[in-house]
């Protein structure tokens, strides 16, 4: 965590070498797409005495003395029964066992709600995909509860994965918004990142940003650093994918070359931005004058990946 003291004290030397892959990019269980087409999956599931229950609502999970809660499927049958609005949602299996969750407007104070963002770091692979299975399918169920097409109610079909109209029968499907998210170097080697007007002073970041419709993956990481720093770049280079259903997006982690270096930032997504030779950044992340992220995110892994070693604190 970034220090608020002046002169914060030295931290560790870094050892850490970067993963060679996002962190949340492989996850662990698998999704078994064909057990989603029998109506009776929950029946299947309970019956299975090794299956456990996540419950997740808001981008909130249910833990247990900070660690995931895993309920057995009778326990977690009474929350669905005593919450309206609840939802079933089939996640798969993990070595373990069946894997489902139930979705809620809001976990349930009793069963220690904990911001995902603040639990993700500290879950496996296994631990970690669920609950971004489960948050991505949780939030979307919570938002589009009618049809776009006609505005009728619609209704939870696939085992969670789909909803269905009741008048005009159309299927829909959950929503996933693809994100270009960019670690843009200079013929020097240096990196380029930004700070946002909603941070606090000293974090910097990749730059990042939406795709728009009819838009390659290529042409939007161009856009998008054109957009916020006016530095023009031509060679994009695909890197890894994180998912991160806050509440509905998938990183796209790109490298990037910029063929010219003057900056411009456009003040309104971006308010500074600079280019950091990995020694300038080693320098500042360890005396606090600039804090990056940390944590599960990709834009970390970018940082990392880039830079060779691990750098000094995070937000
Ligand atoms: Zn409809």
């Amino acid at each position: 965590m970034p220090s608020a003291d002046p002169t914060p004290a030295p931290a560790p030397e870094p050892t850490s070498e970067p993963a060679p892959a996002p962190p949340l990019a492989v996850t662990g269980h698998d999704r078994h797409g064909e057990w989603r087409k029998a109506d009776d999956w929950w029946a299947r599931v309970a019956a299975d005495r090794r299956s456990r229950v996540l419950v997740v609502g808001h981008g909130r999970v249910a833990t247990d003395a900070g660690r995931l809660r895993r309920l057995t499927p009778a326990e977690a049958a009474g929350l669905v029964v005593l919450e309206p609005g609840a939802t079933r949602l089939l996640l798969g299996e993990t070595a373990d066992g069946p894997v489902a969750a139930i979705g809620l407007p809001e976990v349930p104070e009793e069963l220690e709600p904990e911001h995902a963002r603040a639990l993700t770091p500290a879950l496996d692979g296994v631990d970690g995909g669920l609950v971004m299975h489960a948050l991505g399918l949780e939030n979307w169920h919570r938002t589009h509860p009618c049809c776009a097409r006609c505005g009728a109610p619609t209704e939870v079909a696939q085992a969670g994965h789909s909803r269905r109209c009741r008048v005009c029968r159309a299927q829909h499907f959950p929503r996933t918004d693809p994100a270009v998210i960019m670690l843009v170097t200079d013929d020097d080697d240096r990196a380029l990142l930004g700070h946002s007007p909603a941070w606090p002073q000293r974090r910097f970041s990749t730059l990042a940003g939406f795709v728009e419709p009819g838009e390659s993956l290529e042409d939007a990481v161009r856009r998008e650093v054109a957009e916020e720093t006016a530095v023009p770049v031509d060679q994009v280079t695909y890197a890894g994918s994180q998912p991160w259903p806050f509440p509905a997006s998938l990183m796209l982690g790109f490298a990037a070359r910029a063929t010219a270096t003057e900056i411009t930032v456009d003040g309104d997504e971006v308010d500074d931005a600079r280019w950091f030779t990995r020694a300038e950044l080693s320098e500042l992340t360890r005396s606090g004058d600039v804090v990056i992220p940390g944590g599960v995110s990709i834009s970390r892994w970018l940082i990392d990946t880039w830079h060779g070693a691990g750098l000094s604190g995070s937000w």
